[in-house]
């Protein structure tokens, strides 16, 4: 589990000069509030020190605004402290240029309204300079009342709709309620209070029989030998406000605004406390969730239920190891700080291979990044889909779990899982049945692919594939030009090496 990190007794001297090189840089500047400018590139250092980031990402925090506002130049960055932590800043710098629509950005990015999909594309390079632009906007949000109302609104909005989402998809849960309840706040302050006042009274008279059904779950954990930790957990203002929006404002179809969550050690402790949860109270039907077979989307794994207790409450249950309970609230910071070394390694190779699985779509979001600055053809709105549809969680008959765009086929899982099955494959088994490869996978789905060394890559395959993945590995096998190589400007076609 990630240690609660401590503030370092002291910076390194890295950092160090980079907090002198920051000061001075920003000397005689005031933020709103009227305090030094510097206040807020040294708060985003503290919230990135939190996260458990990297020396490089803490640095570039604490310069990022040094090129938009002063005289400091990239180079005068990349010369002192190195080409990583230039290239974080010139990120963190261009995705404030997009919002601000300056040109900059413009010279590789298509005209599109769409400012989520600019964000996304900006930022593809390397995740970090997300990381360090969600720190930015947290701190921006808890200092928000010092700007005028208009603009308070317009921050507040923006991260309602952009930065929480996003911290979502990281599945950073801690930061994405922090987001969420700030922005709310702003964005429509007299829902905010009055939901508010709602959680707390819904909290207070609950209170007694929670404390009660912790302690019958500990005496019966116990019993088990089962170690365990339990705490409440109240729903944040936001989500609450979604769901009633969701149920039609009937608070009582809501029934987790209270849960309670339970952490053991590993993930058999997992279901023999909800094994243990069911043998003490009736639970309700269909409200059983298993998100560790299963996992989110976004990576998030635990299992739910909802019960009814012997006084006829109902009460949701989270259950989950140590290790997911960390994911849960950091994301993809506690992925960075398991894998610092390998991640910084790999970056610097340009690659992302190490990010978990169901992370995938960074990846896809980086080539598409790269695609655009050297001037290649991209579909814009095949990328929106593959970033933002939901995704199929199928399974390998030997149980491992491969993520997938809704709608995908047969011949993308092949694909997925190897070039050479995907080229020899002669029919496919859904879950132990013999089906056809234009059927739709669905969530759960145990596929296992037949092959023959004799087969070959058929174009008529072309039509059987949802993927661009697929589809860009079936070309390459049928010889078939990459259409997408065309820089988008010339109209002639080059002749093709091949
Ligand atoms: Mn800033």
């Amino acid at each position: 589990m990630i240690p609660n990190h401590p503030q370092k007794a002291e910076d390194s001297a890295r950092i160090k000069r980079a907090i002198e090189v920051a000061t001075k840089a920003h000397e005689g500047q005031l933020r709103k509030t009227g305090e030094p400018y510097i206040v807020h590139p040294l708060a985003v250092k503290r919230i990135l020190e939190e996260w458990g980031m990297d020396e490089d990402t803490i640095i570039a925090g604490i310069l990022h605004d040094t090129i938009e506002d002063t005289s400091l130049t990239l180079d005068n960055i990349r010369k002192e402290f190195g080409e990583s932590v230039a290239f974080l800043v010139d990120g963190v710098t261009k995705l404030s240029t997009v919002r601000t629509g300056m040109r900059d950005i413009d010279t590789y990015l298509p005209a599109t309204k769409d400012n989520f999909l600019r964000l996304m594309i900006a930022l593809g390079d390397d995740i970090r300079v997300l990381i360090i632009k969600l720190a930015d906007r947290l701190h921006n949000l808890r200092t928000l009342s010092a700007l005028p109302p208009d603009k308070q609104k317009k921050v507040a909005k923006e991260t309602l709709e952009v930065f929480a989402p996003l911290a979502d998809r990281l599945n950073m849960g801690l930061l994405r309620v922090e987001l969420a309840d700030l922005s709310f706040k702003y964005v429509n302050p007299r829902r905010y209070e009055e939901l508010k006042n709602l959680i707390d009274k819904y909290n207070k008279s609950a209170s007694k029989s929670l404390k009660k059904i912790e302690d019958e779950i500990t005496k019966a954990l116990n019993k088990e030998k089962i170690e365990f930790k339990i705490s409440g957990r109240v729903k944040s203002v936001y989500s609450l406000h979604k769901k009633l929006a969701k149920h039609n404002q009937n608070i009582n179809e809501i029934y987790d605004i209270i849960a309670l969550r339970i952490i053991v050690n590993d993930i058999t402790d997992c279901y023999l406390t909800l094994g243990v949860i069911h043998s003490l109270y009736t639970p309700m039907g269909g409200r059983i969730k298993d998100y560790i077979a299963m996992p989110k989307q976004n990576g998030y794994q635990s299992l739910h239920t909802t019960v009814i207790t012997k006084d006829k409450r109902i009460v949701e249950f989270q259950i989950r190891t140590k290790e997911m309970h960390e994911y849960a609230e950091r994301g993809l910071a506690a992925s960075f700080y398991y894998n610092e070394q390998k991640l910084t390694d790999n970056y610097k190779k340009g690659k992302i291979e190490h990010l978990p699985t169901n992370l995938l779509w960074i990846n896809e979001l980086q080539t598409t990044a790269a695609r655009l600055r050297e001037g290649k053809k991209v579909d814009l709105k095949k990328l929106k889909l593959n970033l933002f549809a939901d995704k199929i969680f199928v399974y390998t008959p030997k149980g491992d779990i491969i993520d997938l765009p809704k709608g995908a086929l047969p011949l993308d899982f092949a694909y997925r899982l190897h070039s050479e099955i995907g080229d020899h494959v002669v029919g496919v088994k859904i879950n132990g049945k013999m089906s056809n490869l234009n059927k739709k996978l669905e969530q759960g789905d145990v596929v296992e692919i037949l092959t023959s060394k004799n087969q070959t890559p058929k174009s008529s395959w072309l039509d059987k594939i949802f993927t661009p993945h697929a589809r860009g590995k079936l070309r390459r096998a049928l010889k078939l030009p990459d259409p997408s190589n065309e820089p988008e400007s010339k109209k002639k076609r080059k002749p093709r090496k091949v």
